[in-house]
């Protein structure tokens, strides 16, 4: 069968989100945190950040993420440029001492623990594994001094509750990427050391930027490989980048737009209700989405295991109707990055679910597929 021009099937108006992007990163802005960048225009952008305006605005960030994750006293957020495959070669010189175990479940877990195994200054990795759709949990290992996890593996729409191995060694750091679930799912900060993540999911910002919040004990492993004397690029260094932080600076020049789309996104949700709101609005997007797919015969959740099932990011599986054909519709139609994760290679829908989008859009979302799909197979 020959697939249909995309732009011959139009979805009824009525029917359309009232906004379209469903990608998993970058993801969806709201148009205040455009309007912020307006309002800053002549003020902020375009000026140094080593003055006080762009210092003012780095320390409201870290202050509101130390807020919004309700951080312990003695945690700091340190941020440095780069985004999050940055931070893995951050960490490959700056927070594993020797050994890392490192929970992988898809794409993005695999590639910090590619990263550790081929720093000729660190021992081989332990990998625990499972089938993508599933994760791993991790026990002890003996010397290991990094445990790496992944909140929300972002190819495959796993999430993962955030606990530290039983009976891990009491000085060995729980890790944890974060890149896609950082404001919208909720953890405890007794279970981490350090929770990292990038700004372009759900603080729905642009990419380019490491933000990691630190325990009181990851702190300390920074300043005691730095004081070992270990090489490492300045750039990479993560003791000159907590240094940087606690000035509210970086250690080179971020990009204000960025820090300005990060914060009005953060004040956002501060205002109505920090973590638990922000992650109750994920959670109904996420249960109308999975709901749906188990009413229709030709859509699964991927997930076998609900509890597993992202809050954030969605991922569908389609029988008997092309998943590339609808998302190819929906994009004719202004519905987009609905594609899923290329790597993984299957018949498959992949849905952001990230605070900024509206729960009622991802209802819309689904009538809009169910009309694509009755199209394409008349
Ligand atoms: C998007 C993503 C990354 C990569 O982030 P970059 O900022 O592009 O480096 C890493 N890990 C997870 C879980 C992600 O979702």
């Amino acid at each position: 069968m020959i697939a249909p021009e995309p732009r011959s099937i139009s979805i009824p108006t009525a029917l359309l989100p009232v906004d379209g992007r469903f990608g998993c990163g970058p993801s969806k802005i709201r148009p205040q945190q455009i309007a912020a960048i307006t309002a800053a225009g002549t003020t902020l952008l375009g000026t140094s950040h080593r003055q006080a305006p762009v210092k003012n605005l780095v320390g409201a960030i870290r202050s509101g993420l130390t807020e919004l994750f309700a951080l312990p006293d003695g945690w700091e957020v340190v941020l440095g440029n780069g985004g999050s495959t940055v931070f893995w070669d951050v960490a490959t010189f700056g927070l594993v001492r020797e050994s890392s175990v490192h929970a992988v479940f898809g794409e993005f877990s695999s590639k910090f623990a590619e990263a550790v195994a081929a720093a000729p200054h660190l021992g081989d990795p332990t990998i625990v594994r499972t089938e993508v759709g599933d994760h791993p949990t991790l026990s002890a290992v003996a010397d290991a001094d990094v445990y790496a996890l992944t909140h929300n593996e972002t190819s495959t729409g796993v999430m993962m509750t955030l606990e530290r191995p039983f009976l891990s060694d009491p000085d060995s750091l729980v890790v944890v990427d974060a890149t896609s679930a950082a404001g919208g799912l909720l953890w405890d900060p007794t279970q981490v050391d350090v929770y990292y993540f990038a700004p372009q999911k759900s603080f729905a910002s642009d990419g380019g930027l490491w933000l990691a919040a630190c325990s009181p004990k990851a702190l300390e492993r920074i300043r005691s490989i730095s004081a070992s004397g270990r090489w490492m690029p300045a750039s990479l260094d993560l003791n000159i980048a907590l240094d940087n932080s606690l000035l509210n600076q970086t250690y080179n020049t971020p990009a204000l737009a960025t820090l300005v789309m990060l914060n009005d996104q953060l004040q956002w949700m501060l205002t109505n209700g920090g973590l638990v709101w922000a992650n109750r609005r994920c959670a109904k997007s996420a249960r109308s989405l999975y709901e749906w797919a188990e009413s229709r015969d030709w859509a699964t959740p991927f997930v076998a295991d609900p509890t597993k099932r992202s809050e954030v990011v969605g991922t569908i599986d389609l029988t008997g109707v092309d998943a590339n054909a609808v998302c190819a519709v929906l994009r004719a139609n202004g519905i987009i990055d609905t594609d899923s994760y290329r790597k993984l290679g299957r018949n498959q829908l992949r849905v952001g679910m990230f605070p900024a989008i509206d729960p009622d859009d991802v209802v819309a979302l689904t009538a809009c597929i169910d009309f694509v799909v009755a199209a394409l197979r008349d």
